[in-house]
């Protein structure tokens, strides 16, 4: 198990950033060789500004590329957005113009090619882009949310992204319904990847309906580690939320992950282990604990996407990125099949405008109400 280190940050001032940045490189020690070919993974899950607080802020990404081109290395900016356009999503999230000013490139994670998966992966065949695997280092540049489908995304479904453009679509319609099958698929995904540092912008986060279109919300941490899945149960624990709602962490536990069982001593930095960032509010969109993983029971269980019309601009995004055939959309109207819709929650994600919603079932609706949410 690793260490993690808690940097307190609570602006995006460039100068400071760039400190923090290379304390956290310094603290574990992590150096560059002259020549090599370092990807930058940053969440660029769709087009948006910076204060949108979507994608890893470019303050941190400037910062990273900075250190490793200090060290003589070429850092490549990379991600592969879920249906956006590469050079428009990155234009807009701000890191083309740290490529221009830096003479570095910026591209998206496309040809896939399969990633050598470890002993115990439940998908023997996982693609990912070329660039992963041709990477001398990979660094892995994260953003604090919650998230609807994941609850949270941190460290370890970062690296999703790895997986170009629509074969993303695919596996969410593979695993289907099941949040700990498609928790496996993320901890084959980090397993095979293999990211040599991580470093999670959370100065300012997102958190409530998470990724796209949640709230911002000022944790003032800057988070390194060489082992991910440990930060990201640690996190957890620190944002008030349950592991027993975290698929991620209920995958790793039925792999018997060390990881799981938190040590106080793995925490280093500026915020003690006892840390709870208060008010964070978590997506509520199923119930992971009560009931068994049978897709109808699943289906009642889970929240519903729903259409906020009156917010709707008609682009049909959410309909093209539904890999379930689940959605139409016609004339800035939404049709669903809720009876073949894999609540994926993709729609909601892509949705530049935050047109789509969830809405508990009324079975969960009572669930929550007798459980006090909890
Ligand atoms: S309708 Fe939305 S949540 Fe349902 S399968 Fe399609 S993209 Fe996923
Ligand atoms: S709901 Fe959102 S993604 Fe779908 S058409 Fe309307 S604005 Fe576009």
């Amino acid at each position: 198990m690793g260490k993690v280190f808690f940097i307190s940050q609570n602006n995006y001032n460039q100068n400071e950033i760039d400190d923090a940045v290379s304390r956290a490189f310094n603290h574990f020690g992590i150096s560059f060789n002259r020549g090599e070919k370092v990807l930058l993974k940053v969440n660029l899950v769709a087009g948006h500004e910076p204060e949108r607080r979507v994608s890893t802020d470019p303050a941190v990404v400037r910062a990273a590329a900075k250190f490793v081109l200090e060290h003589g290395a070429t850092p490549l900016i990379a991600d592969s957005p879920g249906i956006d356009n590469f050079n428009n999503a990155a234009e807009k999230a701000g890191f083309l113009s740290i490529a221009r000013e830096l003479n570095i490139e910026c591209h998206e994670l496309t040809d896939p090619v399969d990633l050598p998966v470890a002993n115990d992966a439940d998908y023997k065949k996982i693609q990912v882009s070329k660039f992963v695997l041709e990477a001398d280092k990979i660094i892995n540049l994260a953003k604090l949310k919650t998230h609807g489908q994941m609850y949270l995304t941190m460290g370890v479904k970062n690296l999703f992204g790895c997986v170009p453009g629509r074969l993303k679509a695919g596996w969410h319609y593979n695993v289907g319904l099941n949040r700990e099958k498609f928790a496996g698929l993320l901890l084959d995904i980090y397993n095979g990847v293999k990211p040599t540092f991580t470093i999670l912008d959370g100065v300012i986060g997102m958190h409530g309906n998470g990724p796209t279109s949640g709230t911002p919300y000022n944790f003032g941490i800057i988070a390194a580690c060489v082992d991910a899945l440990t930060m990201d149960f640690w996190l957890c624990k620190m944002l008030g939320a349950k592991f027993e709602d975290y698929p991620l962490y209920l995958a790793a536990k039925k792999r018997n992950y060390p990881q799981c069982e938190l040590n106080h001593a793995d925490i280093e930095g500026d915020i003690s282990s006892e840390k709870i960032f208060e008010g964070v509010e978590l997506p509520k969109t199923r119930s992971m604990r009560l009931l068994p993983h049978v897709p109808f029971v699943e289906r009642l269980m889970t929240s519903r996407p729903v259409h906020i019309q009156k917010l709707c601009i008609g682009c049909g995004r959410c309909a093209a990125v539904c890999a379930a055939g689940a959605l139409k959309h016609e004339n800035k109207k939404l049709y669903f099949d809720y009876s073949k819709c894999i609540r994926c929650y993709c729609c909601h994600e892509m949705c530049p405008v935050k047109a789509i919603e969830f809405k508990p079932s009324r079975l969960l609706s009572f669930v929550n109400k007798i459980t006090g949410g909890k």
